[in-house]
């Protein structure tokens, strides 16, 4: 018997990641205070210069969520009520949240099987003449394939507003997620490969209209004091928040190549076990927000992790369309969206961040082929 000390995998260890920042952080903070510019001023107009260069976007506008940053990219693309928006029914609940936010509704897609991103064939089934918008969500923080998506919304006069709140640093075709021109939607949850120490999030365009009406709607709908000239909301980038991303963004490629590193060693000796890793693409498509491996006993498997002290997620346990929230739409239950349904009851995610250390990777390898079923 092995009687050294049990190994555990949480699923993310963000304190880990803060100690090797900590000194860096805490400077930066502590600037913060002492300049007393809470919202708005130096730190925010930085990082958004930073934010911008790193992603090769003009502009980087800062905003209080990944939530926040999809709802005021939709207004600023004049999304209205009454306006239907195409998104995937595998994402994170705000993709459709943001869209029922500003009055409009989501109609959902099924997704493709292999690279679980919005499929396009499906979205088309869902057209109407009131369908406006399309967001494919750059999910698990593979840079989605966008150039059918974009022929379909050039055929259809759909706008198109990319969810990248799982993939900063994804690069695909030379291109990295963000640079597209479009608006592109981030999210800085603590939790996301570029987080912050609370809510915040940006939104990426390289229009320069586009960019004037969201510093507008996150700011009041206000040019200057007291004046408002459209109706807007509070959703401004905190100062605290924007100075800890300044530190921590240098740190992002890094951070990317090891989840990347971390992604090939486990999908290669996960390989014929008894579950089914994602592929690895060459070169920097993916930045692995998310490790996320395909078994048909995945509630027995997930029970037998934590068991050895594993950690697991499912994203996403309920397809949107299934949700509670979305019960108002009427969609006919099982069966509309057959993929997603499936890999609902199939996928788990495995622990995956970038200081996973090699004997926790060797233990998860371990304890996954040894699941019996
Ligand atoms: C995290 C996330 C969001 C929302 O971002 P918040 O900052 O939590 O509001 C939106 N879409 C996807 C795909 C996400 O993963």
């Amino acid at each position: 018997m092995n009687t050294t000390l049990a190994i555990e995998v949480p699923f993310l260890d963000l304190k880990t990641q803060y100690c090797a920042v900590e000194a860096e952080v805490n400077r930066a903070i502590a600037d913060v205070l002492e300049s007393a510019q809470f919202v708005g001023g130096p730190f925010v107009e930085r990082f958004e210069q930073e934010f911008a260069s790193y992603i090769g976007a003009k502009y980087a506008i800062g905003v209080s969520s990944g939530t926040s940053a999809l709802e005021l990219a939709l207004k600023a693309a004049g999304i209205e009520p009454g306006d239907e928006v195409l998104v995937p029914a595998n994402s994170f609940f705000a993709t459709a949240e943001a869209v029922s936010n500003v009055g409009a509704k989501p109609v959902f897609s099924d997704v493709n099987p292999s690279t679980f991103h919005l499929d396009i064939a499906s979205a088309e089934r869902m057209l109407t003449s009131q369908t406006r918008a399309i967001i494919p969500v750059h999910l698990y923080g593979r840079a989605m394939d966008l150039r059918q998506v974009a022929e379909f919304a050039a055929a259809h006069r759909l706008q198109i507003i990319e969810d990248a709140a799982q993939a900063h640093g994804s690069v695909r075709d030379g291109i990295k997620v963000g640079a597209s021109g479009r608006l592109t939607c981030f999210s800085f949850y603590p939790g996301k490969n570029l987080g912050a120490y609370g809510d915040a999030g940006a939104v990426t365009t390289d229009d320069a209209e586009q960019a004037r009406k969201l510093r507008l709607l996150r700011d009041h709908g206000s040019p200057a004091k007291y004046r408002h000239s459209v109706i807007g909301t509070n959703a401004r980038l905190d100062s605290i928040q924007a100075a800890v991303l300044s530190i921590k963004l240098p740190y992002l490629d890094d951070w990317n190549q090891l989840r990347r590193k971390h992604a090939a060693n486990l999908s290669s000796a996960l390989t014929g076990s008894p579950v089914t890793p994602p592929e690895v693409p060459a070169g920097s498509e993916h930045v692995f927000h998310l490790f996320v491996v395909r078994s048909r006993q995945r509630d027995a498997l997930r029970s037998y992790l934590s068991a050895k002290g594993i950690a697991t997620g499912i994203h996403y346990p309920v397809p949107l369309h299934l949700t509670e929230a979305y019960q108002q739409l009427g969609y006919p239950g099982k069966g509309a969206l057959p993929v997603t349904e499936q890999l609902a009851e199939e996928i788990v995610s495995l622990p995956m961040f970038a200081e996973l250390a090699d004997e926790q990777i060797e233990y998860t390898i371990d304890a996954v082929r040894s699941f019996a079923g």
